[in-house]
């Protein structure tokens, strides 16, 4: 297939490839919509099979970007960029520096921030050689949005709860959190603390191992802990772990994490709902850490943050409510709430026409 006929491909503004022999780069980064502003979003490093596979979740993850920051309320339009390499053993500070001359060549049209496979100090190394790079650490915060995202999901968590079991108190709930690394991690840590029984799988075993031992998770196999009977699953990894094969299989109440882009495809929302599994929608419920992003940036006063905060979290009841109102599942009203937002705060924010 040629990379025009990709079916994200014509909604994006701009897609780079960028390749530098020297330190082994070879990344994407796709611009999906920067009407409302710069588009932000994360730089994912992942060895991806193939560069198809890179090129899917990059237009599939800045779409989500732009989704995630209008329904945050925020002045960020979508973008995100994938780095094709094993970030345990291929990731080097001069291969950073020269993405960050690329990124420096789109002139603030993208700027990067944190994702898997990235952390603050990889963000340093691309500020080397541009100024669009955001989740720095200073002086007052390590730079790490990471535990902002897990604070958004435990409390849509709860608010999921709330609307599907009828109680918002977790204590004695089980969740299985796939994924331990820098949000699943921080997520088991408060989901521990509001009593739950915590379940959690991680495909690199020293991740399994901190939260086995930190925090005392009960470790659950890779393969088996979708299909683990529980209360909620929270995806914490990567992406399109919600398939037309394994939903089938599921045997939670309710899907609430972390991870972009959960749904292999938007009819698994539907499947989802078939099977009576309450699924909140990852684009509206992660935005907690680029929220922080936001407030770091423009030095927010507390109240400004946790006004913020509310009025993302008082979204998911809204549309967990209009969902149940209307018979359709959250990820229909969601999207459709997202794209109308776009266009109604695109029109507010062109000039006026002359009478
Ligand atoms: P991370 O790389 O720190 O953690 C991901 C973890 O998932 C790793 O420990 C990895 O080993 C594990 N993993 C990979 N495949 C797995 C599998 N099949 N089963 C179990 N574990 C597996 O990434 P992160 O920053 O914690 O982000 C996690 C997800 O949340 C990503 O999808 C990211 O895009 C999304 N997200 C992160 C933030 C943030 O603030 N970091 C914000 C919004 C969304």
């Amino acid at each position: 297939m040629s990379i025009f006929d990709h079916c994200a491909y014509s909604q994006h503004e701009q897609v780079h490839f960028v390749s530098d022999k020297s330190t082994g780069l070879n990344a994407i980064i796709a611009v999906h919509d920067t009407r409302l502003g710069p588009a932000v979003g994360g730089c994912r490093i992942h060895a991806y099979p193939s560069s198809q596979d890179a090129l899917s979740d990059a237009l599939r993850l800045s779409q989500a970007m732009t989704y995630k920051n209008v329904l945050a309320g925020l002045p960020f339009g979508g973008g995100k960029s994938v780095i094709i390499a094993d970030p345990q053993t291929e990731k080097t500070s001069e291969m950073l520096e020269v993405f960050g001359t690329y990124i420096d060549q789109l002139g603030g049209k993208y700027i990067a921030a944190e994702d898997s496979g990235t952390s603050p100090s990889d963000m340093a190394h691309i500020a080397k050689t541009t100024q669009h790079v955001a989740g720095l650490s200073t002086e007052h915060s390590d730079g790490d949005p990471s535990p902002a995202t897990a604070r958004g999901v435990l409390v849509s968590i709860q608010t999921a709860a709330e609307h599907k079991l009828g109680r918002r108190q977790l204590e004695g709930l089980s969740v299985v959190v796939q994924g331990l690394g820098h949000v699943g991690f921080e997520l088991a840590k408060l989901l521990m603390r509001e009593g739950a029984i915590v379940y959690g799988s991680d495909a690199n075993q020293e991740n399994l191992n901190r939260a086995a031992q930190e925090l005392e998770v009960h470790p659950v196999d890779v393969n088996s802990c979708l299909s683990m009977p529980c209360d909620i699953l929270a995806p914490c990894a990567l992406g399109g772990v919600l398939n037309e094969h394994n939903i089938p299989n599921l045997a939670m109440k309710i899907v609430a994490g972390a991870a972009n882009n959960q749904l292999a495809t938007p009819q698994d929302a539907i499947r989802l709902a078939d099977r009576g599994i309450l699924y909140c929608p990852d684009f509206l419920i992660n935005s907690g850490g680029i929220l922080d992003i936001y407030h770091r940036r423009t030095n927010a006063s507390a109240n400004v943050i946790l006004d913020a905060e509310k009025s993302f979290l008082d979204r998911l009841t809204v549309v967990l409510e209009t969902a149940a109102r209307h018979s359709t599942t959250p990820y229909q009203v969601a999207s459709h709430m997202a794209e109308q937002l776009r266009e109604m705060d695109t029109e507010a924010l062109l000039p006026k026409q002359a009478a």
